[in-house]
């Protein structure tokens, strides 16, 4: 396994694709999702010059977290349970996956308790799988109208995951719907809401993400193969 080969390929990726589609390659931002890995590998990763991370169990997540202690960014990008937010909360930087009122109740509880305020993106089901987590694309607006009620809620942006699909295309058009609504709600300029990080693409994507406007990929299986 060459992490650092592979990292530098995505990179390099990641600049063709940019370029491709006329953008900056300096506003995408790679997560390197650990979640099959240890610690060493973490390291390694922070070594090569990735210092974002991404995990989606919350007992995975802690467990790292106490032994590679603080100075890595985390983002939680999982399935969150209300029971869990308490363990979490204090030590990620941004959660990708929120996808309803009662999750941004609790997260608004624990960060009044600890006197701080929380970033999370909303988590969007745009191919309309059900057994897929997210809030259908015509709930987006009506939520994002509710966060204005919350006090230590921070929308940042929106998040993504494509079903698996054997036509690229197909992807390609559920990226681009959801840059679209993106910029839509950029213009509401909704109280508590700023469309800052728009969250899509995985190993088997990331570079049509990048296409469609997508400013953080996760990225796992692609670095540790
Ligand atoms: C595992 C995971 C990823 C990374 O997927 P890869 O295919 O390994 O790149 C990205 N996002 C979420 C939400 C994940 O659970």
């Amino acid at each position: 396994m060459g992490v650092k080969e592979n990292i530098e390929k995505v990179k390099l990726n990641l600049i063709n694709a940019a370029k491709k589609s006329g953008r900056e390659p300096s506003e995408i931002n790679i997560i390197a999702v650990t979640k099959y890995v240890d610690i060493e590998l973490i390291k390694l990763v922070n070594e090569c010059g990735i210092g974002s991370f991404g995990e989606s169990k919350v007992q995975d997540f802690c467990k790292k977290y106490e032994q590679l202690g603080k100075g890595y960014n985390w983002h939680f990008i999982g399935r969150l349970q209300k029971n869990k937010v308490k363990y979490i909360i204090d030590k990620v930087d941004l959660i990708h996956s929120v996808d309803t009122i009662e999750l941004l109740e609790e997260l608004e509880k624990r960060a009044t308790l600890l006197g701080k305020n929380v970033n999370v993106l909303i988590q969007v089901n745009i191919s309309g799988e059900d057994t897929k987590q997210g809030l259908e694309e015509n709930m987006l607006e009506e939520f994002l109208k509710e966060v204005a009620l919350f006090n230590r809620i921070r929308v940042l942006g929106l998040m993504t995951i494509a079903p698996f699909v054997e036509n690229p295309e197909h992807i390609r058009s559920i990226f681009r719907e959801l840059k679209n609504t993106f910029e839509q709600i950029k213009k509401l300029n909704l109280k508590n809401v700023d469309m800052k990080y728009l969250s899509m693409g995985m190993s088997n994507d990331y570079e049509i993400a990048i296409e469609e406007g997508a400013n953080l990929i996760r990225v796992g299986r692609i670095l540790f193969k």
